[in-house]
């Protein structure tokens, strides 16, 4: 029986993790210990339909080193301070993690098997121990348009992305629900009067956004009523963090030796979990849009054309209608007025699903499969 150990099980991702692993059966047959940075000694998770036990110090690499497996999604200063640790001391076991902090070295694949499940194939045949989940807003992309990639048509892209507030975490999600909460207040009095203007209750929100008591303390701003066209550290030429991952990320996930040109602007907006990107990509050659809807559509199950018309866009194209599926929408699928080799189209996916957790379930899943149930891949802690 495989032995895993999960840390960072109670954030954002760790905790879709645990309820598609529960949706999908996935802890039969697994031997899972919890533990935690903040509260060992405390209950482990509850309702997943067995005794979680008690969790243990996620700083303790003695014991993390008895596990087989580590699923982490607890954050890049976690693995920063403990995988090299781990190593170390001679832990020899897999590392699947949900950071970026191992993301760009050269021993790590990164995972998304509808897309690469070659690549990660080709690592586990080379003995590669540390898999890790790739950006969220990358992995959606690459959902979305791994058709065009696949067929060698991508000459080079720009997403302008529309990301969530889940892709910074849980405590994000509670703040823009709390700045969503204040400006219902605020606009309460104006909107309860039929006769009030609507620059009654404009007047009413932006005095709620330029109050001081306003919840900002994580975005640093309002979101809700706004965006922010600004996500992560700027790391020079203008360029944010995020934008780089699109490029670096999405062909390593690719596994492309000649890279491809990938790069836009990444925007905060305030959608509760899902990415959406607007893309205009131009294509090596001209080709027909039904030729490219099947290629796009045809790419692996998780991929939906929606149809390029108002009443399926409404319908089906946008966060609230996808949240919580784990299908990626396409659509608003065209050619852009700059010619045939010009194509535009929008997508949108959960990231907290495929930008997140179903990698990493896929990935122990992958990993179940290769070591076999009956060969754990223990490693022995020197
Ligand atoms: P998160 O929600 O902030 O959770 C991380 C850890 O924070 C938890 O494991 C927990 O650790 C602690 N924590 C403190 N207060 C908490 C609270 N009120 N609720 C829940 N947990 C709390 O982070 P995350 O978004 O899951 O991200 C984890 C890692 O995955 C990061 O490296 C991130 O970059 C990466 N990632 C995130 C996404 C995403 O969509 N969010 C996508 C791809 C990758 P203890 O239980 O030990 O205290």
């Amino acid at each position: 029986m495989l032995d895993v150990g999960f840390v960072g099980w109670r954030g954002m991702v760790g905790s879709v993790l645990l309820e598609r692993m529960q949706a999908e059966g996935d802890f039969t047959g697994l031997a899972p210990s919890f533990y935690s940075t903040s509260s060992p000694g405390g209950p482990g998770p509850a309702d997943l339909g067995f005794d979680s036990g008690r969790l243990g110090d996620a700083f303790d690499v003695g014991a993390l080193a008895r596990h087989d497996v580590i699923v982490t999604c607890q954050g890049g200063d976690y693995t920063h301070e403990v995988h090299p640790r781990l190593r170390a001391a001679g832990w020899n076991g897999y590392w699947i993690d949900a950071a970026s902090a191992l993301r760009m070295e050269p021993g790590t694949v990164l995972v998304l098997d509808p897309v690469n499940a070659d690549v990660i194939a080709g690592g586990l045949a080379r003995g590669r121990r540390d898999f890790c989940g790739a950006n969220c807003t990358v992995s959606i992309l690459l959902m979305a348009f791994a058709g065009l990639f696949r067929a060698g048509l991508v000459e080079w892209v720009t997403s302008m992305t529309y990301q969530a507030a889940s892709g910074a975490g849980a405590a994000h999600m509670r703040e823009l629900a709390a700045q969503m909460a204040a400006i219902g207040d605020a606009a309460r009095e104006p909107l309860g009067d039929p006769a009030s203007s609507a620059l009654a209750v404009d007047r009413s929100v932006r005095a709620a956004l330029a109050d001081d008591g306003f919840p900002r303390s994580r975005f640093g701003a309002p979101l809700a009523a706004s965006l922010l066209p600004w996500i992560d550290r700027p790391i020079g030429g203008g360029r944010s963090r995020e934008e780089l991952k699109g490029f670096e990320e999405g062909n390593k996930i690719l596994g492309n030796e000649v890279p491809v040109p990938v790069d836009g602007l990444c925007v905060r907006v305030g959608s509760m979990r899902c990415h959406a990107h607007a893309v205009t990509v131009k294509l090596r050659e001209d080709r027909p849009l039904d030729e490219i809807e099947s290629l796009i559509g045809g790419a692996h199950e998780w991929v939906r054309v929606v149809e390029n018309t108002p009443e399926a866009t409404l319908a089906e194209l946008t966060p609230a209608a996808v949240s919580g599926r784990l299908d990626v929408a396409v659509g608003r699928i065209r050619k852009l007025a700059m010619g045939g080799e010009f194509l535009t189209a929008f997508s949108v996916g959960d990231q907290l699903l495929w930008g997140a957790a179903e990698p990493l379930r896929r990935m122990l899943g992958i990993l179940r499969s290769h070591l076999g149930e009956e060969h754990p891949a223990r490693a022995e802690a020197a």
